[in-house]
């Protein structure tokens, strides 16, 4: 956003209340590699230029990719500025931050999708005996106790979560609830290369029939490994990680896991095959087929016939849970009235109904990637044209823009 308000000669500051990239930072585990391929980090006027276009970032890469960034683009950043509350000031903002206050006629909300675990309520009746981390905790195996480990949500920070610590000696139990399953490499192509190529992710907001829903959709089952591997389910249970239903509930120390594992695993699959249908279609009508690797389906997702409805979590069989359910933003500090009754912002494409007050990064803010680091710069260009035409005070003019 700052390099398409620049592009405009619109002044702006960029208020950051830690280092640039603070999130890859201080809020990600060790081992963590971005699960999108080099090639698709592309930043307005920005993108990949070293040689390995399919690899994955580890953190200290996409720090300094980001650092990089804001450097080139000569980002007016004020670091190690915590902003403590926004609120109307007409005309426009008061930002006030523990570094001084701001006054402004727009503000962009750019502060993130993922600043909280979404940690269900059942966390608070887990025994005593049992550690609980969230995936901003962890860091790596060696922080947890030897012993079994039951990792809470199978999308894709529960699953490179499992694979590690099983891999680590502590075995793993998954509880596994709605998830949306995807092969690495499909046709020999990466799948994102795929979702990227056949307008996928490109996807607007508008043009989704339920984008309520779609907001929600967990995320892929993918991790970024030098070895392009799957990380499915079944990839999994093959390195010996049980798998249970979703977390129900806990009572008296005993977790109780949903029946519906089953059909959770054969919706994902079924998903997964209409993903791979329109890969497909789109590859047969750009005339791909002869050039490609020729279809396949991957084998069903494998369930044991009775997986354990219950578990005793005061038997010392479990000493660590990972609740790997999810992140929410934080917008505690936004004293403007645009929430709607479950205290999310409202929002048409990430243009609130306060006027010159903008929201980017969430999940599907306009386009299916716009919480990808690839999905910021359409959306920046988009917004930014709407907020120079309200600067302009061409109100019209800005609802065109979009
Ligand atoms: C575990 C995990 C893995 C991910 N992997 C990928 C991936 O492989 N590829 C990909 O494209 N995306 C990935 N994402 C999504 C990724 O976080 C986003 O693509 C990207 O970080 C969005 O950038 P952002 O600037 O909107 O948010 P963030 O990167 O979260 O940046 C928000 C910034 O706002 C700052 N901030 C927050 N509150 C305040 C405040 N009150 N005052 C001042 N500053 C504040 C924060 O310090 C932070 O630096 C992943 C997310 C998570 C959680």
């Amino acid at each position: 956003m700052s390099r398409c308000l620049g592009e405009r000669g619109i002044d702006h500051v960029v208020l950051e209340r830690g280092e640039v990239a603070n999130s890859w930072r201080t809020e990600r585990w060790d081992s963590l590699r971005l699960l999108t391929p080099n090639w698709q980090s592309r930043l307005p006027g920005f993108g990949y230029e070293g040689d390995d276009p399919d690899g994955f970032r580890t953190m200290p890469e996409i720090i300094a990719f980001i650092e990089r960034y804001a450097t080139a683009i000569s980002a007016p950043v004020q670091t190690n500025t915590t902003v403590t509350s926004v609120r109307g000031a007409d005309p426009g903002y008061l930002v006030t931050t523990d570094r001084g206050d701001w006054r402004c006629r727009t503000v962009v909300l750019a502060t993130g999708a993922c600043n909280i675990p979404r940690i269900p309520a059942v966390a608070e009746a887990v025994p005593a005996a049992v550690a609980a981390l969230d995936p901003m905790q962890y860091r790596n195996p060696d922080q947890l106790d030897e012993g079994g480990v039951l990792v809470v949500g199978a999308s894709a920070t529960g699953t490179q979560i499992a694979d590690e610590v099983h891999r680590s000696g502590r075995p793993v139990t998954l509880a596994v609830g709605e998830h949306v399953r995807a092969p690495r490499t499909y046709r020999g192509k990466d799948i994102e290369w795929w979702m990227d190529a056949a307008g996928v992710l490109d996807e607007r907001y508008d043009e989704v029939d339920d984008i309520v829903r779609a907001r929600k959709v967990p995320s892929f089952q993918l991790a970024g490994s030098p070895e392009r591997a799957t990380l499915d389910l079944n990839a999994l249970t093959g390195i010996g990680v049980r798998l249970v239903g979703r977390l129900a509930g806990i009572r008296d120390g005993k977790a109780q896991f949903s029946g519906s594992l089953r059909n959770k695993c054969a919706l994902a699959d079924l998903k997964m095959g209409r993903l791979l249908d329109t890969i497909d279609a789109w590859a047969r009508d750009h005339g791909l087929d002869g050039e490609v690797e020729a279809a396949l389906r991957l084998p069903p997702t494998r369930v044991e016939d009775s997986p354990p409805l219950g578990m005793d979590l005061a038997s010392g069989e479990i000493r660590t849970i990972i609740w790997a359910t999810g992140f929410r933003p934080d917008f505690s500090w936004l004293e403007v009235p645009v929430f709607d009754r479950k205290g999310q912002i409202r929002h048409d494409g990430g243009v609130t109904e306060a006027p010159g007050l903008y929201l980017m990064g969430m999940q599907f803010l306009r386009r299916r990637k716009s919480a990808l680091i690839d999905g910021a710069g359409d959306d920046a260009r988009d917004l930014s044209g709407h907020l120079a035409a309200y600067l302009d005070g061409r109100t019209a003019a800005a609802e065109r823009v979009l």
